[in-house]
C-alpha cells in the first residue's frame, strides 16, 4: 500500500472514530457508534500492516491471531459485573504498552531526513522530549489501572490508602521527574535516568490510585481511560504515526471529560481527584456498624403496596446487575403499567461500576427509554412518590451523604429516596455498600427492608402482581 494510500486511510478511520464517539453519545445511537468504531479500526489496522513502513507482516498476523484470540475468549466469558475490571486491564495493557514502545524508540531512534545540523538538533531534542514523557505517562497508566483493577476485584482495600505526607511524597516523585527529564535531554539520553524515572512512575502510578477512596473509582476509571488516551497518543509521537496520535487525543479528551462530568456529578473537586484525593480531609464516621432497628417487608406485602400505589420510582444499583434482576424488573414495570401505574427509573450518575452501567442493563431488557431519568430529573419527584423499590443500591440512595460532614461520600448528590411515602430496600444483608459506609436509610420509619438475592425478590414480586 503506497504512502499516500495509508495516509488517506488513516484519515477515513479518523473520521469514522468521531462518528463513533458521536453516536456513543445517546442509547439510542450507540450501537451504531459502536459499528463505526470498529469499521475504523478495522480500517486503520490494515493500512498500518499493509502500509510502507510495515515490516515481517507475517510475525505481526501470528500475534495479532493469537492476541486477538485471548481477547475473544475473554471478551465472551466476563460477566457484566466484571467489566470495569477488564476495562481498568486493558488501560494497563495501554500503559505498557507505551513504555516499551518509548524504550524502543530510545535504543533504536528514527531515521531523521532534515538537511539542516540545527533542525535535526531540535528533531532530536523532541525525540527525547516524546521518548521520557511517553514512557512517564505509560508507566503511571499500567501500575495505577493494576491498582485500579485490584480496587475492583476487591483484593484490594476499596478505602484511601493514606500514608503520612503523601501529598509531599506525589509533588518530589513529579519534580525528581521533570529533573531527570532535564539530565535526560542534554545528556543526549541516558537509559540510567530513562529506568530510575520508570521505577518512580510506576510507584507514583500505584500510590496515586491507591489514596482514592472507593467512593471516588468511578472518576478513577474514566480518568485512567483518558490516561491510556494520552499513552497511545504519545506513543504515536514516536513512531511519527499521525492516526496513533489523533486516536490517542480522542480518547484521552473524552476521558478527560467525562471524568470531570462525574466529578462535578459527585460533586467533587476534579484536580483533588486526579491528584489521588490532593486537599480531602480524612473522614472519621466510615465504619460500617449498624445504627438502629430495621422493619422487613414480604414479597407479598411489597406486590400489595405497588398494586395500591399511583406513582413507583425504581433505583437500581450494582445489586441488580450481580442478581441480573433487570429482565423481571422489565417485566413487573410492564403489568404495573398496564394497571395504569406510573413507574419511572431513577439512576444516579454513578450507579453499579461503570458509568452507564444501569441504563446498559435497562436498555438489555427492553425498558422504554423515556421512562429512564437521570438522577437531577427525577429527585424532585419523590416527595409524590407512593413507593421507590431501592433495588441492589446502596451509596448512591444513602442520606448520609447528605447529613453527614464526615461521611467518606459527604457531598454526594445522592437519589432522595427517603422523601417518598414508602421505601423498598432489595439487598440480602444489612452489608455496606461499595464505599464501605452504612445506611441510615435502612432505619427510616418509612423504609422496609425485603432481603434475598434482587432477582428472586422480584420475580416474587411478579408473580404476586
Ligand atoms: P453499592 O455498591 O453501594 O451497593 C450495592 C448493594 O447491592 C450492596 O449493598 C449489596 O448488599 C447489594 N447486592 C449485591 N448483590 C446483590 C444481589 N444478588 N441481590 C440483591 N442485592 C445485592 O451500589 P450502588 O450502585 O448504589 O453504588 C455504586 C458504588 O460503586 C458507589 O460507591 C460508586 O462510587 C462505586 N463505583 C462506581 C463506579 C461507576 O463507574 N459507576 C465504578 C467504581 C465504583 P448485600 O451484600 O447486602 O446484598
Amino acid at each position: 500500500m503506497s504512502e499516500g494510500l495509508t495516509q488517506a486511510a488513516y484519515i477515513v478511520a479518523a473520521l469514522f472514530f468521531i462518528l463513533s464517539l458521536a453516536g456513543l453519545s445517546k442509547q439510542e445511537s450507540a450501537r451504531t457508534g459502536n459499528y463505526f468504531g470498529i469499521a475504523g479500526m478495522a480500517i486503520a489496522l490494515i493500512a498500518t500492516i499493509f502500509g510502507p513502513d510495515a515490516q515481517g507482516i507475517a510475525w505481526i498476523i501470528v500475534a495479532m491471531v493469537i492476541g486477538g484470540g485471548i481477547g475473544i475468549y475473554y471478551a465472551k466469558r466476563v460477566e457484566m459485573t466484571e467489566m470495569p475490571e477488564l476495562v481498568a486491564v486493558l488501560h494497563s495493557f495501554v500503559g505498557l504498552a507505551a513504555v516499551l514502545v518509548g524504550y524502543n524508540s530510545f535504543i533504536d531512534p528514527p531515521a531523521v531526513n532534515l538537511a539542516n545540523p540545527a533542525e535535526i538538533h531540535a528533531a532530536h531534542v523532541i525525540h527525547m522530549v516524546e521518548v521520557f514523557l511517553g514512557v512517564f505517562i505509560g508507566a503511571v497508566t499500567f501500575t495505577g489501572s493494576i491498582v485500579a483493577f485490584g480496587k475492583l476485584r476487591g483484593i484490594i482495600s476499596s478505602s484511601a490508602l493514606n500514608i503520612p505526607h503523601k501529598h509531599k511524597w506525589n509533588l518530589a516523585a513529579i519534580l525528581v521527574s521533570t529533573a531527570l527529564m532535564i539530565y535526560f535531554v542534554k545528556a543526549d539520553g541516558s537509559m540510567f535516568a530513562l529506568i530510575v524515572m520508570t521505577l518512580i512512575a510506576f510507584a507514583f502510578g500505584c500510590h496515586l490510585v491507591a489514596s482514592i477512596g472507593g467512593a471516588d473509582m468511578p472518576v478513577v476509571v474514566s480518568m485512567l481511560n483518558s490516561y491510556s488516551g494520552w499513552a497511545a497518543a504519545a506513543a504515536g509521537f514516536m513512531l511519527a504515526n499521525d492516526l496513533l496520535i489523533v486516536t490517542g487525543a480522542l480518547v484521552g479528551s473524552s476521558g478527560a471529560i467525562l471524568s470531570y462530568i462525574m466529578c462535578k456529578a459527585m460533586n467533587r473537586s476534579f484536580i483533588s481527584v486526579i491528584a489521588g484525593g490532593f486537599g480531602q480531609t480524612v473522614s472519621v464516621s466510615s465504619d460500617g456498624e449498624e445504627e438502629g432497628e430495621h422493619r422487613e417487608v414480604s414479597a407479598e406485602d411489597v406486590a400489595e403496596m405497588l398494586k395500591d400505589s399511583r406513582s413507583v420510582i425504581i433505583t437500581p444499583g450494582y445489586g441488580m446487575a450481580v442478581a441480573q434482576a433487570q429482565y423481571p424488573v422489565h417485566e413487573i414495570t410492564e403489568k404495573l403499567r398496564a394497571k395504569g401505574i406510573d413507574v419511572r427509573f431513577g439512576i444516579h450518575p454513578v450507579a453499579g461500576r461503570l458509568p452507564g452501567h444501569m441504563n446498559v442493563l435497562l436498555a438489555e431488557a427492553k425498558v422504554p427509554y423515556d421512562i429512564v431519568l437521570e438522577m437531577d430529573e427525577i429527585n424532585e419527584d419523590f416527595p409524590e412518590t407512593d413507593t421507590v423499590l431501592v433495588i441492589g443500591a446502596n451509596d448512591t440512595v444513602n442520606p448520609a451523604a447528605m447529613e453527614d460532614p464526615n461521611s467518606p461520600i459527604a457531598g454526594m448528590p445522592v437519589l432522595e429516596v427517603w422523601n417518598a411515602k414508602n421505601v423498598i430496600v432489595f439487598k440480602r444483608s444489612m452489608n455496606t455498600g461499595y464505599a464501605g459506609v452504612q445506611n441510615p436509610l435502612f432505619f427510616k420509619e418509612n423504609t422496609a427492608m425485603l432481603f434475598g438475592d434482587a432477582k428472586a425478590s422480584v420475580d416474587a414480586i411478579s408473580k404476586a402482581i
